[in-house]
């Protein structure tokens, strides 16, 4: 299979895993070391959505590491814009946030699913992505 056909089919599973995703909005996606990192146009476009300055919003809630710019973290743990398992922004969220939890690496490899699987709840029940393409569960 070509290079091109593997990412279109790459992309309609990827479509797919998302249609059939139900969050249980533990937040547990949210909690981690680090931040996450954000691209230019995110950091326009959250600024804008909190209507704030881009400086302000910078200073206020990220944190610059060897030039790139994160979101705070929380003395808790949880991303600085993370609220009882939900996000704030959520309709402006970062990429990671967005792809999460079907990053490419673990629709193409069972080692990551099994990652995944252990951190989202909502995988926890498939044994493998065709499972839960299917909608087989493990119990
Ligand atoms: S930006 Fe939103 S979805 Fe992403 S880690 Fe922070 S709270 Fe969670
Ligand atoms: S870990 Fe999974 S179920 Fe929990 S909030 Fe994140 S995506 Fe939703």
């Amino acid at each position: 299979m070509g290079k091109e056909k593997k990412t279109e089919t790459l992309n309609a599973v990827y479509e797919k895993a998302l249609a059939l995703f139900e969050c249980q909005v533990c937040g547990t996606c949210c909690r981690g070391e680090g931040g996450i990192y954000l691209q230019e146009k995110e950091i326009e476009a959250i600024s804008a959505y909190l209507q704030l300055p881009r400086e302000s919003f910078l200073k206020t809630y990220c944190l610059e590491k060897n030039g790139r710019i994160y979101i705070h973290v929380q003395a808790d743990g949880f991303c600085h814009f993370a609220r009882e398992g939900k996000c704030l922004i959520h309709s402006v969220k970062p990429s990671p946030c967005r792809q999460w939890p079907f990053f490419r690496p673990m629709l193409t490899d069972q080692p990551n699913w099994e990652v995944a699987r252990n951190s989202c709840p909502a995988l926890a029940p498939y044994r493998s992505l065709d499972d839960y393409l299917e909608g087989i569960r493990s119990d």
